[in-house]
């Protein structure tokens, strides 16, 4: 587990402790941070704000997210207020699943895209709490708020969208602190930052901190969408040997040029920020 406070206005990320292990609270309230979750080849991030309040944006491949949530949950509180399912794909839904069957989620938000698995036909059977995001959704908090930048349009249930690469139907949100500016790009390509591009001045996109889309694959991460973004510090969100051959060196080439810190969540463990 890597833990980092962050103290970013220039940022940089102070790491104060590399360990494993548990997180004990002594009552429901929180410390805020940000944790990104070593699901293995997969995404899921958790943010706890101050006041509780649960985000987990993908759940990852597998039952990993249920054996490691609890560490960073009071052993009392079942609730995630929301669950932010990037895009159907199953190493980003699987975990998710398990997630709402053991906890107490009050909404699920997810872009209505076509896309024919089994995983996902369960998921949008998931009726109560399953909504399509909306273009001005927001989560306006105490330690950090978190934005939403993609997708541009509203979207109801009964008008799927139809995308040749649902990877770039990744919703994109970025969060922001007085502290620093994160943004999660989902498994968003080329194709998609493109897009972001076009519709993103660089101080709305800008962030201290870039989880990268699609695990560090060749498809993302482009110098235009980079130097926009300016990020001092990225993660991949990748497991190790993973049959993609993910991280592309062509990726971790560029942060180098760009002068971008990164860590390959494998071999890090958990990465825990602090507000
Ligand atoms: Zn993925």
């Amino acid at each position: 587990m890597k833990i980092i406070s962050i103290l970013f206005n220039n940022i940089v990320l102070v790491i104060t402790l590399v360990i494993g292990g548990y997180y004990t609270f002594s009552s429901l309230e929180y410390e805020p941070r940000v944790v990104f979750m070593d699901v293995g080849q997969g995404d899921a991030i958790l943010m706890i704000d101050e006041n509780g309040h649960k985000i987990l944006i993908d759940g990852g491949d597998g039952d990993y997210i249920v054996n490691i949530i609890p560490d960073y949950l009071h052993p009392r509180d079942r609730k995630i207020n929301t669950l932010i399912l990037t895009h159907p794909h199953q190493d980003h839904l699987s975990g998710l699943i398990d997630i709402v069957e053991r906890y107490e989620v009050e909404q699920i938000l997810f872009y209505p895209v076509c896309y024919d698995s089994e995983l996902y036909n369960y998921f949008l059977g998931i009726e109560e709490e399953i909504k399509p995001i909306q273009s001005d959704y927001e989560y306006i908090g105490e330690a950090f708020d978190l934005e939403l930048l993609y997708p541009l349009e509203d979207s109801t249930l009964d008008d799927f969208k139809v995308y040749s690469n649902i990877n770039n139907a990744s919703i994109v949100t970025r969060l922001v602190s007085e502290k620093g500016t994160m943004i999660f790009m989902g498994d968003a390509e080329h194709e998609q930052e493109n897009v972001l591009l076009q519709e993103y001045s660089g101080f709305e996109m800008n962030s201290d901190i870039l989880k990268a889309g699609h695990h560090c694959s060749r498809t993302a991460s482009g110098r235009k969408f980079l130097k926009q973004v300016d990020p001092k510090y990225a993660i991949c969100c990748v497991g190790e040997d993973n049959r993609f051959g993910h991280p592309h060196d062509e990726v971790i080439e560029k942060f180098e040029e760009f002068d971008i810190e990164y860590d390959l969540l494998y071999k890090t463990g958990d990465i825990v920020f602090k507000f």
